[in-house]
């Protein structure tokens, strides 16, 4: 059973956000393109392992995609943790294409690209182990009960050529495809037969690493070095993505694919919450949407329920990301 489902990342959603809301002519725009094909392929790899996790549906396992997860004073992030009474489980999934070789003389990774292209890569296996370390730190930080943790790293394409020394059974063990990946899990379901977690402790540690997961909260503005004052504004079409949408007698139409919403607002309103700031005023939600009327904004931000701040003229709106 899905805990924390499969879903894109924070950064990926502000990627999106960004590149909605950015003028096509704008000098950034092949950098940050760039950068969310690149966010956005690891995110499909992920997302193409829930068909064969989905085959764990009928027992009592615990899945979580993409935990961040705090220790002193630093976090790691887990692509996916199956947790079941018996053992846990961290999977690295990796969508490099072409062909991988694994260099264990200096626990590197080199991928050779179609065009022969060579790049280097950190060893994906230390890189999984070192999240199984931090886990155990965790665990024991946060005094949950201790369980045996395995790891996978497991390459979500499967025409990637995975290539290693003669015998080097490291490798082979930890490293799959994903078409592999029940006959793996399979393996340890054999190896494990001791109960470790009793049903309340596993409720514990699911809530406790739910509590813990803290998202990567980048500020995309400044990371890119983009001004506010260049986003474009108004509401765009949450089937199309076109903006603005036109305003009509209480609602908006796509010129485009022709979608009408009455309340497509509040999907522009998460872009304002996503891009610049999770607090709201009456006057910058007007400004951002392209609202002519002062009356028909108010009356649409007390629509959406918010918990507000201050009194009348400076009363500020909290905005919520959805998860
Ligand atoms: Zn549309």
């Amino acid at each position: 059973m899905f805990i924390k489902a499969c879903g894109p990342s924070l950064t990926i959603r502000k990627m999106q956000a960004l590149l909605r809301r950015l003028p096509f002519d704008d000098p950034n725009r092949p950098l940050i393109e760039n950068d969310y094909g690149k966010f956005y392929a690891g995110f499909r790899g992920e997302a193409s392992l829930v068909y064969y996790l989905s085959f764990l549906d009928d027992k009592p396992y615990l899945i979580f995609h993409d935990l961040r997860l705090p220790i002193h004073h630093h976090f790691f992030q887990l692509d996916y943790l199956i947790l079941s009474n018996k053992f846990a489980l961290i999977l690295e999934v990796k969508n490099y294409s072409g062909t991988v070789y694994f260099d264990p003389q200096f626990d590197q990774l080199i991928r050779t690209t179609q065009q022969d292209v060579e790049e280097t890569f950190p060893d994906p296996v230390s890189q999984v182990e070192q999240h199984r370390a931090n886990l155990l730190k965790y665990l024991h930080d946060q005094k949950l009960s201790p369980i045996p943790i395995e790891t996978l790293v497991v390459f979500s394409n499967p025409y990637t050529q995975l290539k290693t020394t003669q015998g080097n059974h490291k490798i082979t063990k930890k490293v799959i495809h994903k078409e592999r990946f029940l006959q793996s899990f399979q393996v340890f379901e054999n190896k494990y037969s001791k109960e470790s977690l009793t049903q309340k402790s596993m409720k514990k540690a699911s809530k406790t690493l739910m509590k813990s997961h803290t998202p990567f909260d980048q500020d995309l503005l400044l990371k890119y070095q983009v001004h506010k004052e260049t986003l474009m504004r108004g509401v765009h079409c949450p089937l199309c993505f076109t903006l603005p949408m036109e305003k009509l007698m209480g609602k908006w139409r796509c010129n485009t694919c022709f979608h009408q919403s009455k309340d497509a607002y509040i999907h522009s309103i998460q872009d304002y919450a996503l891009l610049i700031d999770t607090e709201i005023t009456s006057k910058n939600f007007r400004n951002f949407l392209d609202i002519s009327s002062a009356s028909i904004s108010t009356k649409l931000l007390n629509s959406m329920n918010l918990s507000r701040e201050g009194q009348s003229r400076s009363v500020t709106y909290q905005l919520k990301l959805d998860e």
